[in-house]
């Protein structure tokens, strides 16, 4: 039975009830969490605003900095375990796991050196005057988090508040929470204060909504869909409570006849097999020069023929969707594509070892999706891959933008003038050049534009959001 972690502590919810946590491989329960309610975020947002005026707030930047390479250290030293857990729970093949575990290593540690970096200006002014700013922590800080990326959304979004001097409400999915409770204990071995970090289970209406509500937040970190952001951002602007919203993308490839094809395959399909296609940043658009659209298509059919889907712990190319009504979603997309008439270019395999109860479906790729169809619109959250042909670089222009999302592109050109321009027009708050998604460094800045959302994570960007910058403007004399 897993317990809400408060005050360095494992504690159950008042409510008395629970969850059933299913393994997505093969659709069975096997742990419980926490059914929390507002009453359990009550007492965890009183822990943490007693630990940041008791404690965290007297902490030298520096000292920030020491706990959080601490925990760097520790997650590193658990990086097995936490990835085992994640596998059971999201359904991660081993490779993904073990990637994300160490992702979180990375944020840490690079949060640790930027506590003691982050620093306000000193700015000339009228004589008689010294103006400076201060940089300074919100306060208490909720998150609210997806399944999709537990512990890699935890890294770039608590770390980086912890980082600008903030103590954190977290709110994991109630698909996906383990690795987070894990986390926050082993917090707690290296030293962080009791309230610091503190994680509250539930479901997202009850105890997310109770979160984003509660008086004592002082900002809110969310990333999920762009319905429940639209929500979010509703309740926290009741009490003119700042947001950051990290939404979802329907993110382009796009190909021009010049790139190098060998280089570009693998990382297409990558970008949209990855976690089964259950990432914000996937690649699921792929605009292809009408010169080379019917030979990249057949090499690409060729290579979805070959990805295998299966249980995690095969770590195969794809493991199973998060849930039932996940899968479903994906099965009502694809049967559209057929009323459409959308023709399918090829599907991979799911393995014979993957039970029946488990939440499978093989990489698909369609063809000749028309721009205004809703598998080129809206995000399907699974392994789908919808492509079209463009004309010229003002087509691909108009394609790479006919969404309301603006979160990646990848642009694939050996031409360099070409690549500055399509990196300028393309609206999206990230453009990878001949790559998708550069390794996903945590030093990287992260958000979207349109609907993908607003505000930045990961990098040192992330940490002007989560502080508030203080003007102090003395008279002298
Ligand atoms: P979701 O919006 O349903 O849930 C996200 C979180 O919000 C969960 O913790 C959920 O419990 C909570 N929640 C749900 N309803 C709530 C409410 N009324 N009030 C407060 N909290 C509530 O999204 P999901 O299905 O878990 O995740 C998939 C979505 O997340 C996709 O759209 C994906 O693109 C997006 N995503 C975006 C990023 C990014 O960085 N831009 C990263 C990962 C996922």
């Amino acid at each position: 039975m897993q317990l809400n972690y408060i005050a360095n502590a494992s504690i159950p919810s008042t409510s008395g009830r629970t969850i059933p946590v299913i393994d997505p491989s093969d659709g069975l329960p096997f742990d419980e969490l926490q059914r929390s309610n507002a009453q359990d975020i009550d007492t965890a947002v009183h822990a943490a605003r007693q630990c940041l005026d008791a404690v965290w707030s007297k902490l030298s930047a520096a000292e920030r900095g020491r706990l959080l390479m601490r925990l760097s250290a520790k997650v590193a030293e658990h990086a097995e375990e936490l990835a085992a857990i994640e596998q059971r729970d999201c359904g991660k093949p081993t490779k993904q796991a073990k990637a994300d575990a160490l992702a979180l290593v990375r944020y840490f540690e690079f949060y640790a050196g930027a506590c003691d970096k982050l620093h306000g200006e000193t700015i000339p002014y009228q004589d008689g005057y010294s103006v400076l700013t201060w940089r300074e922590p919100h306060g208490v800080t909720g998150h609210i988090i997806p399944w999709n990326y537990p512990m890699q959304i935890f890294g770039r979004s608590v770390g980086g508040a912890l980082a600008a001097g903030n103590v954190c409400v977290v709110k994991p999915a109630e698909d996906a929470c383990l690795s987070l409770i894990r986390v926050a204990q082993l917090a707690a071995e290296v030293g962080f204060p009791a309230g610091a970090i503190n994680i509250v289970t539930g479901y997202g209406h009850e105890v997310g909504d109770a979160l984003a509500r509660h008086e004592g937040i002082d900002h809110i970190s969310f990333t999920g869909s762009p319905k429940v952001g639209t929500l979010i951002q509703q309740v926290a602007a009741e009490r003119h409570c700042p947001v950051t919203l990290e939404l979802g993308g329907k993110s382009p490839q796009i190909l021009f006849a010049d790139a190098d094809l060998d280089a570009a395959i693998p990382m297409v399909i990558n970008a949209i097999v990855q976690n089964a296609g259950q990432t914000c940043s996937a690649g699921s658009r792929l605009l292809v020069d009408q010169a080379i659209y019917e030979p990249l298509l057949e090499r690409l059919g060729q290579a979805f023929e070959n990805l295998r889907v299966g249980p995690a712990t095969l770590d195969l190319d794809v493991g199973p969707l998060i849930r039932a009504s996940q899968q479903q979603r994906v099965w009502d997309f694809l049967s559209d594509a057929q009323v459409a008439n959308i023709p399918m270019v090829a599907q991979g395999q799911i393995v014979d070892e993957a039970p029946e109860t488990g939440y499978y479906q093989a990489p698909t790729l369609l063809r000749d999706v028309p721009v205004t169809h809703r598998l080129a619109q809206e995000e399907v959250f699974g392994p789908v891959l919808a492509a079209m042909s463009f004309r010229d670089e003002d087509h691909a222009v108009e394609l790479a933008n006919a969404t309301q999302f603006g979160l990646v592109a990848g642009i694939w050109t050996r031409d360099g003038a070409r690549q500055f321009r399509m990196a300028k027009r393309v609206k999206s708050g990230q453009v990878f050049i001949n790559n998708y998604g550069a390794g996903g460094g945590v030093e990287l800045p992260f958000g979207g534009v349109k609907s993908s959302g607003y505000g930045r994570e990961k990098g040192f960007e992330a940490l002007y959001g989560f502080t508030t910058l203080k003007t102090v403007a003395i008279r002298h004399g």
